[in-house]
């Protein structure tokens, strides 16, 4: 059984921060707008948006932050990755992020489009490199990410581990997980992130399955774990996204839950761009809209589902 909140009594103090991706069409801006209304009242920590692998998305990503930094009070943070760029193209990009106001920084390696990987032979070549120059730029607020279950390039889960000290070593603020599933395998991971001395917040990535069939696609390749119990609660709902997404919400819920009950009380959500989730994820642990937005909230929240 996993510990639920109190019915009476305070509410559990959680953080919270979303990811969002870059809409491609005029369509997926508008959904990308309802979601960002309908979750600014839950006041996260930060708002993110991905980078597309060598910079496919570089205009895109820019764009979007600079809209949520100029028409929303939310912190955003960019993603920005180094693979398949000059070190001169990246610290481009990093200066026109501090002019346009955005001081948080998701410092990123990317994923190659030929295998195996090769650094260009002008940038830079890992993500603590990448943290290096960042900080050379600007005072930029710096994340990095962390892989519970080992990133599949790494050599081992020990590299991978030194790997990640260094990236903090070299000014990162805190790692954000890459989404995992069973509550045990974050456990482990911090028990060894802090026997290695890491004391920064190792902020736990939480995505609620929208896709089952995708997830175990994106999962054999990024080296995610999905127990056998989520093939279960899925089955026969491909056609019946209703239910699916109940059964995602309660999966996910439960899964912060058993985190909570251990002490962690900050979760960044993979959104998807889709606020229905991680909103009804959020009210589960107590996370509700400020009272000074309820109002807003409302209409933002009539809006998603007109
Ligand atoms: P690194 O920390 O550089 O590590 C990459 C691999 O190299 C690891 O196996 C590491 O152990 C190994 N390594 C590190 N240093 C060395 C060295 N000196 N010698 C040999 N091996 C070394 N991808 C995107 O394209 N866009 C995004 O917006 C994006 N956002 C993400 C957000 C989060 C929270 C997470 C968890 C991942 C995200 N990714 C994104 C995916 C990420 O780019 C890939 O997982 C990528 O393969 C690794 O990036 P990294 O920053 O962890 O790399």
């Amino acid at each position: 059984m996993t510990a639920f909140p109190p019915l009476s009594g305070q509410p559990p103090e959680i953080q919270v921060s979303f990811e969002f991706f870059p809409p491609k069409t005029p369509e997926m801006e508008t959904q990308l707008w309802h979601a960002i209304e309908r979750l600014k009242p839950l006041k996260p920590r930060f708002v993110s948006v991905t980078y597309g692998a060598g910079g496919s998305t570089r205009e895109r990503t820019h764009a979007t932050l600079v809209r949520i930094r100029r028409e929303t009070d939310l912190e955003p943070a960019a993603h920005l990755t180094c693979v398949e760029a000059s070190r001169a193209e990246v610290d481009d990009i990093a200066r026109r992020y501090w002019q346009a106001g955005i001081r948080h920084i998701v410092a990123l390696r990317g994923d190659a489009t030929a295998q195996p990987y090769r650094p260009h032979p002008e940038g830079y070549a890992y993500a603590a490199d990448l943290v290096q120059g960042l900080r050379r730029i600007a005072d930029f607020e710096i994340s990095v990410a962390a892989y519970p279950e080992t990133h599949p390039e790494a050599p081992s889960p020990q590299a991978d581990l030194d790997n990640l000290k260094c990236k903090i070593d070299a000014g990162a603020r805190r790692a954000i997980t890459q989404y995992f599933f069973e509550p045990a395998v974050y456990f482990r991971f911090i028990e060894r992130v802090r026997a290695a001395g890491i004391t920064v917040p190792i902020v736990p990535g939480i995505l609620p399955v929208t896709n089952y069939r995708q997830l175990l696609k994106f999962s054999a390749l990024c080296g995610a774990t999905v127990p056998p119990r989520l093939a279960y609660l899925f089955e026969g709902l491909d056609h019946d996204p209703e239910t699916r997404k109940l059964v995602s919400a309660t999966v996910a819920a439960e899964q912060c839950q058993a985190l909570m009950a251990a002490g962690v009380k900050e979760f960044h959500f993979y959104t998807l761009n889709r606020a229905d989730l991680a909103y009804a994820i959020c009210h589960i642990l107590g996370l509700r809209p400020a009272p000074e937005t309820v109002g807003a909230e409302r209409r933002a929240g009539r809006m998603e589902t007109s």
